[in-house]
């Protein structure tokens, strides 16, 4: 494919834009002048009413900084506008069914629907993806590749606060004390063993585990020994909100 002065860069998000998502929107402004920004709070990814409840919205305050960061169209459909009557309803397979998957069922495949829908409607030429949710940005580029689609996925680094917790609209919700506990999460990722995370983990009384593991890139299955590429990725709770957070194994720890 060659480059065309029409060819859209694409930052799906759900909104309560953070620093984390406007390194998403430079990157795709670095790459097109065409950005576009969606916001929407997709109901089908959400197996829990309460997270969906509370989940942060502020329309206003994210145009202005997705503007700000070089977002040249900011959409912010209606459910009806995603969902028509009749859609198609996409699987995310086994690997939707792991770690994230597990523990919040459907969610990879509501994520996946919503994706198509999004993708059906901007056309976009790239479409930039966070490594903060790094399950996610595996099942996506496993679809578009298996299904063909002229789109190139393009990763984005997890941009972190200035004490190592990576930024999440979920963040907001936390307490602070919470967000002090929090920082466990990112400290037990730099420990760079999963015996050494998993101590770190259960140290902090407030945080609840869901997993640690350490991930082969090329299935996202669990690598017993860390493999070129692979991840240990981390999911727990804090005073119920749900956080996430991975980071690279060196092949040598
Ligand atoms: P969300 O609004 O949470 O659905 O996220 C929208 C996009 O921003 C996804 O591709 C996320 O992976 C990405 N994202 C969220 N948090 C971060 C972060 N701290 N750093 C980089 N990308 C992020």
């Amino acid at each position: 494919m060659s480059k065309s002065a029409t060819d859209i860069a694409f930052v799906p998000t759900m909104g309560a834009l953070h620093d984390g998502h406007l390194s998403l929107i430079r990157q795709a402004r670095a790459l097109t002048p065409n950005v576009v920004v969606s916001i929407f709070v997709n109901p089908l990814q959400f197996d829990n009413p309460d997270d969906l409840a509370k989940y942060p919205r502020d329309l206003e305050g994210d145009i202005a900084k997705a503007e700000s960061a070089g977002a040249t169209r900011i959409w912010a459909p209606t459910y009806d506008e995603v969902y028509p009557t009749t859609f198609e309803k996409l699987s995310a397979g086994d690997v939707g069914k792991t770690f994230e998957g597990a523990s919040r069922p459907g969610h990879f495949d509501g994520m996946l629907t919503v994706v198509n829908q999004l993708f059906k409607a901007v056309q976009p030429r790239y479409a930039i993806f966070g490594e903060k949710d790094f399950q996610q940005l595996f099942i996506v580029r496993n679809w578009v590749r298996h299904a063909g689609i002229p789109i190139e996925i393009i990763p984005g680094p997890i941009v972190r606060e200035s004490d190592g917790l990576a930024m999440s609209s979920r963040n907001v919700r936390l307490r602070p004390e919470d967000r002090l506990a929090a920082l466990v999460i990112s400290r037990a990722l730099r420990s760079g063993t999963k015996e050494q995370a998993l101590e770190i983990l259960q140290s902090e009384p407030a945080f609840t585990l869901d997993y640690a593991q350490i991930v082969d890139p090329s299935t996202f299955t669990i690598a017993n020994e860390p493999v070129e590429g692979s991840r240990m990725i981390v999911a727990g709770w804090i005073n119920g909100v749900r956080l996430l957070d991975n980071m690279p194994m060196s092949v040598s720890a």
